[in-house]
């Protein structure tokens, strides 16, 4: 292979493990951390992820030239792990040997990308030249370097809004036909996505023809068909469900909906999804849409503000960075589409957040961008796809409050089925607090400062409807008016200076007065606290009611003003056109919204003074973070959040699944089945659900191996972060940790990092190293020798078939926090039982990232001698289960990486 010249500019890398540096001309050399942050003052130097080296560094403020950032702006929207061995798999360069070869590499690749700008057959080359132009002005470190090897195109270049495709708008899709699925059809079609020879496996033949009867015509309205499936890992439950489906949809002309949870399976199903679909259809348009929630788009007008003045410094440089990635992406999707995860945090700001329409602003028709807008387009795409692939909780947002109703799904299946009751808790919860009342401020108000954003409020939004409506304009102004008893900017401040403006304020300075007094939990200040809604005193119960006038004041007017809307959309003035109307009729969904919210919590402060409501868990809390507040609520829960998704999701639909791995309850007793229909709503549209199992084929008996380590004691943080180090050692990495609490992984993380790395053995680490988490997840992939510690996110999210993951770490019994919501639903879920399964299945899931396929095998490890046996069914049959010193353990995983290695590249142990 031929490699690139490197460029000359000095290179840094900093690890745990140390610091090199090379020079310009070559030669590089292990510095100490003074000396590498002296270089990195001087001049600018290659680095590779400059948060990540700063953090490495400890020196917050260091800066070079990122060569993130760089292929960022040559190769938007290309997949790159952030890492020395990632960049070079992805510039097709040889990975470094160890930490003293990366700064070469950084050189190399630096030369690299370069070249690809002299290429003439660089794909991303459109737009290039005139954003290399905007980001020198910007004084942009890469700028400098790379412009003189960006050619000046001939003819002026396509900009971003000029190169984006328009959709079409279609006419309506009409109501699917009611169709029969005939099992033969059925198996035919898995037989054809699992492909010709694949091995014909029983259990995902019985699954498929079980979740095929979800597709079956509905003989009772808001009675649809729901079924329940366990689907053990490996049994190929995707392709198991994505048979029927596409049967179906091919037959009936309607559309499936499959939600997941975790973004990852979202990205997998996309990839399984074209064994049954093309990419497009003859007619162009994608039979296969992922769907987000709007927040998770770029939104082209924020952008256009951005690059036009809104963003100032680093972020302007991101602003054009993304504009880059705009022109070039598949779907417009910011957050786990294909904007790398690492970008925004090499701004450390909010930029991308601030990127997408976070804030229900968008003005719909009355953008210019409108026609050219990714979420509009993934809307109507979505309309007329056979296959929606979403998220739970978009699903039941859009469900609660789709714009247009005859878009709701009626086909659903939930994958990752188990995640369901918790996302239908968020949908359906309501909170009061300051950073939501903030915002409806902000919505009906606009910024308060002098910013430099576009962001305006109802007034300017609706500014045409206020000069043709005098009614529409009066509600305008009262809503505005009233709008001014919202908290407003410094609210915090004030509420710890006890000195609250306005009737909201006064109500949050009371709900934290009355928190504090009632703290029983003494926890040190840096935590969430929290106190039940009940024999609040009267401080409280007085606030609560002057804020629900207030909150009345606002909502009256807001009402006034939608039948406004109403009212102009049935008669139409002269000026409305097509355009205009769209807005009109965005704006309308916009404050039904609003008004659904002021109403909920209203009422919500109704109940404070009076008796307890049976059905809803109310609480006070003072969210804390790091020592610091930055949050005062009154919290609702649905004590069966089930119920609210029974009538707003199930029953509309026709036919519903929920599938999951740890689906039913992993105990001893015949009970399997009875947690999971209780925690799918059936009860509530009284229907009997289909029950289906699949067992995994895995050999959990030969493959993995349970240890409940008896000698590290509870509390006992310089043993726990030992034993973590020595795990690692013994596995040689690919050890995936999972604590309960965040204080104990930074504590252990900060203890064993350092002496790791020296030893090649990289531990990243959740809410430690200033990278996001899927990222994280990826670099734990792509390096077998990388451990990744981190919390709850990772039991779910981690999907890592093969070497990278041999061994599952638990720092203790993953038991439910015993918060007040928790303390209600275990009162009325059967005391300890209750628990117990929560711990089982959270138990499962963990177990479950060990073992993703037919060759992996591994160790799943406990590191608490408090491991009730009632929990060990949580482990599938047949798994061993031993309790053993630490010392022991160690051997055996040794032991396990000497099978491994003679498996594997027939590697060499670890000493
Ligand atoms: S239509 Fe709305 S979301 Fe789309 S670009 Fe315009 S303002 Fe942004």
């Amino acid at each position: 292979m031929t490699l690139p010249d490197p460029l000359s500019l000095p290179a840094l890398h900093a690890s745990h493990g140390g610091h090199w540096l090379r020079s310009a001309s070559g030669g590089t050399q292990a510095v100490s951390k003074g000396d590498a942050i002296m270089a990195a003052a001087d001049t600018p130097v290659l680095m590779l992820n400059a948060p990540l080296v700063a953090s490495r560094l400890g020196y917050p403020d260091l800066s070079g030239l990122d060569l993130l950032e760089a292929f960022a702006f040559i190769h938007p929207a290309r997949f790159c792990v952030p890492t020395p061995r990632g960049l070079a798999e992805a510039l097709g360069l040889p990975p470094p040997e160890d930490d003293a070869a990366v700064p070469e590499l950084l050189q190399r690749a630096a030369g690299a990308l370069v070249a690809a700008c002299q290429d003439p057959e660089w794909f991303e080359r459109e737009g290039a030249w005139s954003a290399v132009q905007s980001l020198e002005r910007l004084r942009w470190p890469w700028a400098q370097v790379l412009r003189p090897h960006i050619a000046k195109p001939e003819k002026a270049e396509r900009w971003l809004f000029a190169r984006l495709p328009e959709w079409e708008e279609t006419g309506e899709r009409p109501a699917p036909r009611q169709v029969e699925l005939s099992t033969e059809a059925v198996q035919a079609q898995l037989a054809r996505l699992t492909g010709e020879g694949a091995e014909q496996r029983e259990g995902q033949r019985a699954y498929a023809a079980d979740v095929s009867r979800i597709f079956a015509p509905r003989s009772a309205p808001g009675r649809p068909h729901l079924a329940l499936a366990q689907a053990g890992t490996g049994i190929g439950k995707t392709l198991g469900y994505l048979a029927p489906a596409s049967v179906w949809a091919g037959l009936s002309g309607g559309t499936v909906w499959v939600s997941t949870f975790t973004k990852n399976l979202q990205r997998q199903l996309r990839a399984e999804s074209r064994r049954a679909w093309p990419v497009k259809r003859p007619d162009g348009t994608p039979p296969v849409v992922v769907r987000k929630g709007r927040e998770n788009y770029l939104c082209l007008l924020n952008l256009e503000d951005a690059l036009q003045g809104g963003f100032a410094g680093r972020p302007a440089i991101l602003a054009q960075l993304v504009a880059r990635w705009g022109a070039y992406t598949r779907d417009g999707d910011m957050i786990g589409g294909d904007l790398p995860g690492w970008l925004g945090t090499l701004f450390r700001k909010r930029g991308i957040a601030a990127l997408t329409d976070q804030r229900g602003e968008c003005i719909y028709a009355g953008c210019p961008h409108y026609r050219k807008c990714f979420i509009e387009r993934a809307a109507r795409d979505s309309a007329q796809a056979d296959l929606v692939i979403a998220n739970h909780a978009l699903v039941m947002v859009n469900a609660a409050r789709a714009r247009d109703p005859n878009q709701r799904p009626t086909r659903l299946i939930f994958d990752e089925g188990h995640h369901v009751f918790d996302a239908a808790d968020s949908t359906f919860a309501a909170t009061l607090s300051g950073q939501e009342t903030i915002e409806l401020r902000r919505w009906i108000m606009g910024p308060e400062k002098e910013s430099r954003g576009r962001r305006r409020g109802l007034a300017a939004r609706l500014a045409d409807v206020a000069s043709y409506d005098d009614a529409g304009a009066e509600a305008i102004t009262a809503a505005c008016k009233a709008g001014q008893l919202l908290p407003s900017d410094g609210w915090l401040q004030r509420l710890a200076e006890n000195s609250p403006f306005g009737p909201l304020e006064a109500l949050l300075a009371a709900v934290r007065t009355a928190t504090y007094a009632r703290d029983e939990s003494g926890q040190e200040a840096g935590y969430a606290i929290e106190t039940e809604a009940a024999g609040l005193p009267g401080e409280v119960i007085e606030a609560a009611g002057r804020a629900a006038e207030a909150l009345a004041s606002i909502r009256v007017p807001l009402i006034r003003l939608g039948g406004r809307l109403e009212a102009i959309l049935s008669e139409p003035p002269d000026w409305l056109d097509a355009q205009g109307r769209a807005r009109i009729e965005g704006a309308r969904f916009a404050l039904a919204w609003r008004i659904e919210l002021l109403a909920a919590w209203e009422s919500l402060l109704d109940r404070l003074g009076g008796p307890a409501d049976p059905e809803f868990v109310d609480w006070l809390a003072v969210d804390r973070s790091d020592a610091r507040e930055f949050d005062v609520a009154i919290h609702r829960r649905w004590l069966d959040p089930m119920k609210p998704f029974a009538r707003v999701v199930l029953e509309p639909a026709h036919g519903v699944l929920l599938t999951s791995a740890t689906l039913t309850d992993r105990t001893e007793d015949d009970d399997l089945w009875a947690s999971a229909i209780a925690r799918s709503g059936a009860a509530h549209v009284e229907v009997a659900p289909l029950l289906s199992a699949a067992e995994s084929p895995f050999d959990y008996a030969a493959r993995a191996e349970v240890l409940i380590v008896t000698d590290i004691a509870k509390g006992d943080l310089p043993a726990l972060a030992g034993a973590y180090a020595r795990i690692i050692e013994a596995s040689g990495g690919g050890v995936l940790g999972l604590f309960t609490a965040i204080r104990r992984l930074r504590a252990v993380h900060g203890r064993i990092a350092d002496r790791l790395a020296r030893a090649g053995l990289p531990v990243y680490a959740q809410h430690v190293d200033p990278i996001d988490t899927g990222t994280l997840v990826d670099i734990f992939r792509d390096d077998p020798r990388a451990s990744l510690i981190g919390t709850d996110a990772l039991r779910d999210g981690v999907d890592v078939p093969g070497h990278s993951l041999r061994c599952v770490v638990m720092e203790q019994v993953p038991w439910p926090r015993p918060d007040i919501l928790h303390k209600a639903r275990r009162l009325a879920g059967g005391g300890s039982a209750y628990d117990d399964r929560i711990i089982r299945a959270r138990l499962a899931q963990a177990f479950g990232r060990l073992i993703r396929s037919k060759d992996d095998h591994g160790h799943f490890i406990v590191l608490s001698p408090a491991f009730p046996s009632r929990l060990l069914s949580a482990f599938p049959k047949g798994t061993p289960v031993l309790r053993v010193t630490l010392d022991e353990a160690l051997q055996r995983v040794r032991a396990g990486v000497v099978q491994e290695a003679s498996e594997h590249a027939g590697g060499t142990l670890p000493s």
